[in-house]
C-alpha cells in the first residue's frame, strides 16, 4: 500500500499542495528522503512560478496524482551534503530545475541531454527512483542528487534569477541549438511572457537583431523600450506581417494558446527554423507548401540538459540577465495563479518562500 505523503521518509516537509483539480494550493506536511551519498539538501530561498504549475495542479495534462507541490525554478542554500558530493558543501548557493533524476544509460544521457532521457524523473509530480513521488520548491526545504543541482553563480541575484531554471534554459537552448546565438542573425519571438521576455533578452545578448510579435499593440513600448527589441510586430495586423515576410532566420515561439503558424513561417527566410516552446492544446494547421518553398522547417524544445543549463546560468551572470520578476509571499500564491492566467504579471511571479512559508 502506498504511504501517505507524510510517512514515505525520515525528514518532515512543509510546503503547498493542491489536493485536487480545483488546483488550489493549501499548506501541506509532507517528508523528504534522509540525505544519501551523493545528495545536497538545501533550504529553498526562492521559487519561481511557471505556468507548468498551474497545468499540474489542475490535472490539465491529465497525468496528476495528488497531492502535488509544483515549483521548479528553486533557488537555495545547502545545508548538508552527502558523503560522495564532490560539487558542493553546505552554506553553497544552488538552484534545481525542471528535473531531478534520469536513467543515465541512455544516449540522450550520455550527451547531457538529460531532458530528453525517455526516463527522466521532474522535479514534481513524478516517482522518483526509490518508487516515491517528488515535491517542487513551494517548499521549505529540498533534497535532490547532486548532478541535477545548479551551482549559482556569484553575482547572480537569487529571486530573479530563479525563473531562469525553467523560462530561461528553455528558450536559451533552442537559441544555442538552432544557431540563432550570434552577433547579426534575425530572430523573432511570438509571445511576451515569461518565455518571451527571457528568451528576448537571451538573444540579444548573443547580438541577435530580434523582432517581438504580439498580439498586444499595447505591448510595443516594454518590448522596444524595457527590453531593446528591435522591431515589434503586431501579429494580428496583417499588413505589418506582411512587411516582415522572409526577414527572419529563425522565430522562438512560446505562446501555448492555439494560433496559425501560417503568418510565421511566411516571415522566416529560406531554410529558416520555427521553433516551438509553448505547447497550445490544439494541433496545428500546417500546410507542405509553407514548408517546401523556402527549406524551412518546424521544430520543437524543451527544457535544456544539466551541463548546458549551468552554461546558462554563467552566460546570465556575466551578461546581467535576470528576469523581470514580482516577488510575493506564498500565501498569495493562488491569487498570483489567477493573475497568471489572465497574463496580468510582468514577466514572473516569484515566491519569497524563506521569509513567508513558516511550519507550524
Ligand atoms: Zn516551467
Ligand atoms: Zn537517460
Amino acid at each position: 500500500m502506498a504511504k501517505s505523503p507524510e510517512s514515505e521518509h525520515p525528514i518532515k516537509a512543509y510546503g503547498y499542495a493542491a489536493r485536487d483539480t480545483s488546483g488550489v494550493l493549501s499548506p501541506l506536511t509532507f517528508s523528504r528522503r534522509a540525505t544519501g551519498d551523493k545528495d545536497v539538501r538545501f533550504k529553498v530561498l526562492y521559487c519561481g512560478i511557471c505556468h507548468s504549475d498551474l497545468h499540474f495542479i489542475k490535472n490539465e495534462w491529465g497525468v496528476t496524482t495528488y497531492p502535488i507541490t509544483p515549483g521548479h525554478e528553486i533557488v537555495g542554500i545547502v545545508t548538508e551534503v552527502g558523503s560522495k558530493v564532490e560539487k558542493f558543501k553546505v552554506g553553497d548557493k544552488v538552484g534545481v530545475g525542471c528535473i531531478v533524476g534520469s536513467c543515465n544509460s541512455c544516449e540522450s544521457c550520455a550527451k547531457d541531454l538529460e531532458s530528453y532521457c525517455p526516463k527522466q524523473i521532474l522535479t514534481y509530480g513524478y516517482i522518483d527512483h526509490d518508487g516515491t513521488r517528488t515535491y517542487g520548491g513551494y517548499s521549505d526545504h529540498m533534497v535532490a542528487d547532486e548532478h541535477f543541482v545548479l551551482r549559482w553563480p556569484e553575482n547572480l541575484p537569487l529571486d530573479s534569477g530563479a525563473p531562469l531554471l525553467c523560462a530561461g534554459i528553455t528558450t536559451y537552448s533552442p537559441l544555442r541549438h538552432f544557431g540563432l546565438d550570434k552577433p547579426g542573425v534575425k530572430v523573432g519571438v511570438v509571445g511576451l511572457g515569461g518565455l518571451g521576455h527571457a528568451a528576448v533578452k537571451f538573444a540579444k545578448a548573443f547580438g541577435a537583431e530580434v523582432t517581438v510579435f504580439s498580439t498586444t499593440p499595447a505591448k510595443k513600448q516594454e518590448a522596444v523600450e524595457g527590453l531593446k527589441a528591435d522591431h515589434f510586430i503586431v501579429s494580428k495586423d496583417q499588413k505589418q506581417m506582411q512587411s516582415a515576410a522572409s526577414t527572419l532566420d529563425g522565430i522562438i515561439d512560446t505562446v501555448s494558446a492555439s494560433h496559425s503558424i501560417a503568418p510565421l513561417l511566411n516571415a522566416l527566410k529560406p531554410d529558416g527554423k520555427l521553433v516551438l516552446v509553448g505547447a497550445p492544446e490544439k494541433s496545428f494547421d500546417l500546410a507542405a507548401f509553407s514548408l517546401i518553398t523556402g527549406r524551412k522547417m518546424v521544430a520543437g524544445s524543451a527544457t535544456g540538459g544539466l551541463k548546458e543549463t549551468q552554461e546558462m546560468l554563467d552566460f546570465a551572470a556575466k551578461h546581467g540577465i535576470t528576469a523581470d520578476i514580482e516577488l510575493i509571499p506564498i500565501d498569495y500564491v493562488n491569487t498570483a495563479m489567477g493573475r497568471m492566467l489572465k497574463s496580468d504579471v510582468k514577466y514572473r511571479f516569484v515566491i519569497d518562500v524563506a521569509n513567508s512559508l513558516k511550519a507550524p
